[in-house]
């Protein structure tokens, strides 16, 4: 019998999707747009022992096999080949439990990011993973990207808020640990091992995530800025006095394209959103503007405000204005930025003239976006934009990802921020845990 076959005898037809059955549910790209094939198969176990079945069956048939969450991905990292099975996770979904006195919840993989924070909030915490594929991505695809996002220099990426984890290995071996305890100095850490790991390690079947208190006093404002100076000086002052909970730059470029005219008529070289808790907003922002760090600044008055600031950082160029985007999402030395940015503006103009890019990001923490728009995105020019973006990462000491992952799209550049012996490692550590190669083959290595 032959492994599809094999999977539909164990599981089922309701779990085991093949041919027309394929059509409409199964999807040929993450959200970079980079997929061309559907799956030989698409796996909806419902269960952590369907998963485990249908792992070691494709493990005993050497089936390769890609986990995928909600697709929102940017790296190309749930995408099929042709033949590959894929493994969603879209049906195991739910938290399970909120724990009051660990602070801590319970949830099942392929729940929807939103929908935990949400329980999270109804039980007076705070789910402090947030991003702005909120209401489509999962928790198991955030665990499995290590995702950043919009808090993180208030409260860390997802391996920060990660207690304990639950996932299947190639073999169908069910690897649980679901801590509930800040320490815990057990062995080797799986959990941050398989954390960050774009599925080729294990497939995250539940985990345990730190929920914080509800913050209070919320403020946002959007600042406009004359130079990266002041915008170095802005991070300097907030962090001395304020509790930051985001720290959002905009070039201008970028700021306009996504409707800052809305904000501010006149588009600044910089635009900044500053988020904070604790009440501290308004003295902090007339200290800056007195210092003549900030040029201007609008301070939120409602949520809805708060919300149109975000919309415009978040904002998503319309897909209908430019359908053919490149992303980079890039760490840098927070000094260096700028001058990154000028001299990649600078040779994009010059290599690729019908190319436009926008630049923006989590700049308190060290991360760069660039979308560089290519009309019809030609395979020659989108290999010369990397080289251009990821040769200048290298230069200036910053690595190729800082939160999307690897996935394909970045796999032929990881040797531009991990040494040989690194990579030989991380190859060592893989052939350890899917000896027969089947877990999402061809991502990150
Ligand atoms: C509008 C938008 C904004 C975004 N903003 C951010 C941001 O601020 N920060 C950030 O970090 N990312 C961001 N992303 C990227 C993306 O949302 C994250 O990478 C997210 O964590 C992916 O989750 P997913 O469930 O969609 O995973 P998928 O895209 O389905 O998969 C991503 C990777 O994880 C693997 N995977 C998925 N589920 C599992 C599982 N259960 N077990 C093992 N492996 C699994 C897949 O094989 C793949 O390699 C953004 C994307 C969009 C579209």
């Amino acid at each position: 019998m032959d492994a599809v076959s094999e999977l539909q005898a164990a599981l089922g037809p309701q779990t085991v999707l093949t041919g027309a059955a394929l059509a409409g549910v199964a999807q040929r790209s993450d959200a970079s747009g980079t997929g061309r094939d559907l799956p030989l198969a698409l796996l909806r176990p419902g269960s952590v022992a369907d998963v485990s079945t249908a792992l070691s069956i494709c493990h005993r048939h050497r089936q390769p096999v890609v986990p995928q969450g909600g697709m929102t991905g940017l790296a190309g990292g749930a995408n099929c080949r042709p033949g590959d099975i894929a493994l969603s996770l879209a049906r195991l979904q739910g938290v399970e439990e909120i724990d009051p006195v660990a602070g801590a919840m319970v949830v099942r993989a392929g729940t929807v990011l939103e929908t935990a924070q949400n329980a999270a909030e109804a039980a007076g915490f705070l789910l402090p993973v947030d991003l702005g594929a909120r209401g489509s991505c999962q928790i198991g695809g955030n665990i499995a990207t290590n995702a950043g996002g919009l808090r993180v220099i208030r409260y860390g990426t997802v391996r920060e808020n990660l207690l304990g984890l639950e996932a299947v290995q190639a073999d169908g071996t069910v690897l649980s640990h679901l801590s509930r305890m800040q320490k815990d100095n057990t062995g080797y850490d799986l959990r941050n091992l398989i954390a960050g790991s774009e599925g080729t390690l294990a497939v995250v079947t539940r985990a345990v995530l730190r929920l914080r208190p509800l913050p209070e006093g919320i403020e946002t404002a959007v600042c406009a800025l004359d130079s990266y100076a002041a915008v170095l000086a802005l991070m300097a002052l907030a962090r001395k006095r304020v509790m930051l909970s985001a720290f959002e730059v905009m070039w201008a470029d970028y700021f306009e394209v996504c409707g800052g005219r809305r904000l501010f008529a006149d588009i600044p070289p910089f635009a900044v959103i500053v988020e904070t808790e604790g009440g501290q907003l308004e003295p902090f922002l007339e200290t800056a503007l007195e210092e003549g760090i900030v040029s201007d600044a609008l301070v939120a008055q409602s949520r809805a405000d708060a919300r149109r600031f975000w919309e415009v950082r978040e904002g998503a160029l319309p897909e209908a204005q430019l359908p053919d985007i490149a992303n980079f999402d890039l760490s840098l030395p927070v000094a260096l930025t700028d001058d990154y940015v000028r001299a990649c503006r600078a040779r994009i103009a010059a290599a690729l003239p019908s190319a436009r890019s926008f630049f923006f990001g989590h700049v308190g923490d060290s991360n760069l976006h660039i979308m560089v728009e290519l009309p019809g995105l030609p395979e020659a020019d989108v290999h010369a934009l990397d080289r251009i973006a990821y040769d200048l990462v290298r230069d200036m000491g910053g690595v190729v990802s800082a939160e999307h992952g690897i996935g394909t799209l970045k796999r032929d550049w990881l040797g531009h921020s991990r040494s040989t012996g690194e990579l030989a490692a991380m190859r060592a550590i893989k052939a350890a845990l899917d000896p027969a190669g089947i877990l999402n083959p061809g991502k990150v290595l």
